[in-house]
């Protein structure tokens, strides 16, 4: 099967030449008519794929809380960015500012911003988020104001386009997306070069492959830079590890794996994000900053009192509402399901309390 996007990339191909991973990503993803997220909603059972905050409310609820507990900590400045960096359906959002609210003052000290490159989701975030108070969107978090900015970010940074270089002796030559028999293909291009590579000789042999998110770094900086200036506080929740080694590029559609290559627009593309580069692009941006160290999702949200959260909603339930609410709460934070795979890093100054939940 091909799509309108695999005719417009084989032209595009056909004229220039192969294309990197990350151009394929960019477009497969974001391309303004086709792209995957440009063009529709994917997430829930009928959808693509679940994410956390489309589990269950109490993902939203303890981080809202721990924002909140952060905004406290710091003398509850006003006002300031409530800010979140892809906010797909704005459900996390919805149960962040629910949660919140109970705070004094949280909620008339926030303003809301959102990055979002989508319209289409745009739309829906307003729908649920607009009754309740106004938003701004962003394209891109270099505009988030400047002032004390307290941020959330839930796979976010795995949909940013990866470029990908394989190992060949002591030299490394990328890995990019060209044509063969009318279709697709992975191929190597000649040698290449990139500043991040020199490093990676002594961690890696010949054959393996290294990925590098290039938008990754400067958004972190950003962020950085805002919290180090006037305050704040920042999660970052996705699944990846500490100095990412490996192929880790990956299509889902309907809630299963799918081909890379055949259906661009139609299937989720994401990548592991490596932890190690968004705290070292954090720290190198601001340097009095504590990036704390990376916790598992199932260690934090126990930290902030899931199974306590969890115990009072099925007081109110019975049947397949208990069944499911019990599902949740083990697909959340359970080893064999989302607890250890995900990881949540964050970003606050050093003179502040530790961000609740957080490894010290
Ligand atoms: N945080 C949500 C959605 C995660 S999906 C949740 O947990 O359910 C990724 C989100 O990031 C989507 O909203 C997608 O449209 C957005 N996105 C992807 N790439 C982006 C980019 N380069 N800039 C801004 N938003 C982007």
């Amino acid at each position: 099967m091909t799509t309108p996007l695999t005719e417009i990339l084989l032209r595009r191909i056909a004229a220039a030449g192969p294309i990197t991973v990350a151009d394929y990503m960019a477009e497969a993803l974001l391309h303004p008519e086709h792209g995957y997220y440009a063009t529709r909603d994917p997430f829930g059972a009928a959808g693509d794929f679940t994410t956390a905050p489309e589990i269950s409310q109490m993902f939203g609820e303890l981080i809202g809380l721990a924002l909140a507990q952060a905004w406290r900590d710091q003398g509850r400045p006003a006002p300031f960015t409530l800010a979140e960096l892809g906010p797909g359906r704005g459900t996390l959002m919805a149960d962040i500012l629910r949660a919140a609210a109970r705070v004094p003052g949280f909620t008339e000290a926030a303003e809301l911003h959102l990055v979002e490159a989508s319209p289409t989701l745009r739309a829906v975030q307003a729908d649920r988020l607009g009754p309740a108070a106004p938003v701004l969107w962003h394209d891109s978090a270099d505009t988030l104001p400047e002032q004390p900015l307290f941020l959330v970010a839930n796979e976010f940074f795995d949909a940013l386009p990866i470029r990908q270089f394989q190992r060949e002796g002591a030299g490394w030559h990328e890995r990019m997306v060209g044509a063969a028999n009318g279709a697709l293909s992975f191929g190597l291009g000649g040698p290449a070069d990139h500043p991040d590579l020199q490093a990676r000789l002594t961690d890696t042999r010949p054959g393996d492959i290294v990925e590098i998110c290039p938008a990754a770094g400067p958004i972190a900086a950003v962020l950085a830079m805002r919290i180090a200036a006037h305050g704040g506080a920042a999660l970052i929740v996705d699944y990846g590890g500490w100095h990412s080694l490996g192929d880790t590029l990956q299509a889902v559609r309907a809630h299963a794996p799918a081909d890379l290559l055949t259906q661009p627009g139609q299937a989720d593309l994401t990548a592991h994000v490596d932890f190690e580069a968004l705290a070292r692009a954090a720290k190198t941006a601001a340097p009095t900053l504590h990036i704390s160290p990376m916790t598992p999702q199932g260690v934090f949200l126990e930290r902030l009192g899931i199974t306590t959260r969890a115990q009072a909603l099925a007081g109110r339930l019975s049947g397949a509402a208990l069944t499911d609410l019990v599902g949740a709460h083990r697909r959340l934070t359970h080893a064999d399901e989302m607890g250890t795979v995900f990881k949540v890093l964050g970003v606050a100054p050093s003179a502040a309390a530790t961000i609740a939940g957080l490894s010290v």
